[in-house]
């Protein structure tokens, strides 16, 4: 799914050169999850005027409208996905910062569980695993 000036509108947000740039680079990076660093270097390695101030403030933007999702991992900055994928856990490796996503059935199956057997339901949860890389 690509999101375009329609979901800006539709989102509350007026269509603005940054907004688009920004928006553009989130649906066509390799990289899912983009700290707001990670953003400013490559739309300015596109050829993009686009300040850093400007890429916090539109993040946050995108943020309260929903397009965006910010995730505070341990030991960095904080990174931002698109909203457009279903629910999905994340691992986080402590050498590199690379971030990877993962849905495990059972997983999911057992916290409902867990939460039920405390009395609860389960609204929402995030999981996050930190990791290394396996020794050989
Ligand atoms: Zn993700």
């Amino acid at each position: 799914m690509t999101l375009d000036n329609l979901d800006l509108r539709k989102a509350g947000l007026k269509v603005t050169l940054p907004r688009v740039k920004i928006l553009q680079q989130l649906e066509t990076a390799v990289e899912r999850h983009m700290s707001a660093e990670d953003i400013y270097k490559a739309l300015m390695e596109s050829g993009e005027d686009v300040g850093l101030a400007t890429v916090y403030r539109v993040l946050t933007q995108f943020e309260q409208a929903g397009i965006v999702m910010r995730h505070n991992f341990e030991g960095g900055s904080a990174v931002f996905e698109l909203a457009d994928e279903g629910h999905h856990d994340h691992m986080v490796c402590l050498d590199t910062g690379t971030v990877l996503e993962f849905l495990d059935p059972e997983i999911e199956r057992r916290q409902k569980i867990i939460a039920e057997e405390h009395g609860y339901d389960l609204v929402e949860h995030s999981l996050v695993l930190y990791v290394r890389p396996k020794k050989q």
